[in-house]
């Protein structure tokens, strides 16, 4: 087990920057998760780790020692990939044990590594079938299993549960958390997936663009997005992000362009006039008596709750309210943001105001 350090670490290919200066410290048997939108660079940050990547600038520690000259296979990592990248004409038994018996370990102990493996993983029944026998998920649990047999210092995942259908998706995600808490090893788990994100990691990291926007818990990313990325990148569905203007230093409202007054905790404590950008979660509005009026024009069920737009005016804003208010397209309601909840960001910058 290993703490895993990067210190300014870049990423050029020819003259494209891929990684600025990314510097993060993972404590020994944390439970990171790297999330960004597809091409912000998490894959390659992932494989620089894992030594699979050269890397341009800064360095790579691993359990306090630089390891950026040291090739992939002495990093004692292991990494589990979105394809599962089994050989196919080998058993599951095979596959598991296929990089014990390279590394010159005993029988004895190979046996004894891939049955624990495999019953950690539900996979006693399976060890005597090829990959072509079996389903998705369980593909991926042998190329987990590949991995926990090394028993490595770290484990390294790029979005190992792409390729599985929603359902099992949720279900996988579960074991691997629980795998967490079994091996209390160090995880850097690679997903552009927010909801896994914020159901694994003990810190979330966010990045976009080749840079870390925030690094945190994922309530407190959830709760105190840094700018509008972060804001709009965490939490489903969406954040309403709305432009609107200061009303004055002590104001405790914004105006929306066609007048329309929303609340503010705390004064902002801008001049009036500034650009600003009123962020609210949809789980944060009420549907009041009082309040903005509008229209609903899409109810979305979820069971427990609807999913609704609501035009207000000229703009549309997404609202999560309980299903037991029933709510139908057409139907005129007021709504009513929590002011307590409300989140400013400069306009112009999109950084939170605090
Ligand atoms: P992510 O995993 O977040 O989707 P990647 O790390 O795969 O993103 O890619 C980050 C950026 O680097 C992308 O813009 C991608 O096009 C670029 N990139 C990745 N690999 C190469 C490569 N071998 N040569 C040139 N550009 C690359
Ligand atoms: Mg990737």
């Amino acid at each position: 087990m290993a703490s895993i350090s990067l210190q300014n670490v870049q990423k050029r290919y020819g003259v494209v920057d891929v990684l600025h200066n990314i510097s993060l410290e993972i404590e020994e048997g944390e439970f990171i998760v790297l999330v960004g939108p597809s091409g912000c660079g998490k894959s390659t940050l992932l494989r620089m780790i894992a030594g699979l990547e050269d890397i341009t600038g800064g360095s790579v520690s691993i359990g306090g020692k630089v390891v950026n000259m040291l090739p992939a296979k002495q990093r004692d990592l292991a990494m589990v990939f979105q394809s599962y990248a089994l050989y196919p004409h080998m058993k599951v038994a095979d596959n598991m044990s296929f990089a014990l018996k390279l590394a010159g370990i005993p029988k004895v102990e190979i046996t004894k590594r891939v049955n624990l493996a495999a019953e950690i993983l539900g996979l006693d029944q399976l060890l005597d079938r090829l990959p072509r026998e079996l389903s998705g998920g369980q593909r991926q649990r042998v190329a987990m299993g590949r991995a926990i047999v090394r028993d490595p210092q770290a484990f390294l995942f790029d979005e190992p549960l792409s390729n599985l259908d929603a359902k099992l998706r949720v279900k996988m995600r579960g074991e691997i958390k629980k795998l967490h808490q079994r091996l209390q090893r160090t995880m850097v788990y690679v997903t552009h997936d927010q909801t896994e994100a914020m159901t694994l990691a003990d810190r979330i990291v966010v990045l976009n663009g080749g840079k870390i926007v925030q690094v945190g818990k994922p309530l407190e990313v959830y709760q105190n997005p840094t700018d509008t990325f972060v804001a709009g990148f965490i939490g489903t569905p969406e954040i309403n992000l709305l432009d609107a203007i200061s009303l004055g230093p002590d104001a405790i409202e914004v105006e929306l362009a066609d007048g329309t007054r929303l609340p503010l905790a705390t004064p902002s404590g801008l001049v009036a006039g500034s650009a600003v950008t009123y962020g609210i979660r949809p789980q944060h509005i009420e549907t009041s008596n009082a309040g903005l009026a509008g229209e609903v024009i899409l109810v979305e069920p979820t069971g427990e709750e609807q999913e609704l737009s609501v035009k207000v005016g000229q703009i549309e804003i997404s609202v999560v309210a309980h299903q037991k208010d029933a709510l139908n397209e057409g139907d005129q309601i007021h709504i009513m943001p929590q002011a307590n909840k409300a989140l400013l960001f400069n306009a112009e910058s999109g950084q939170r105001i605090a």
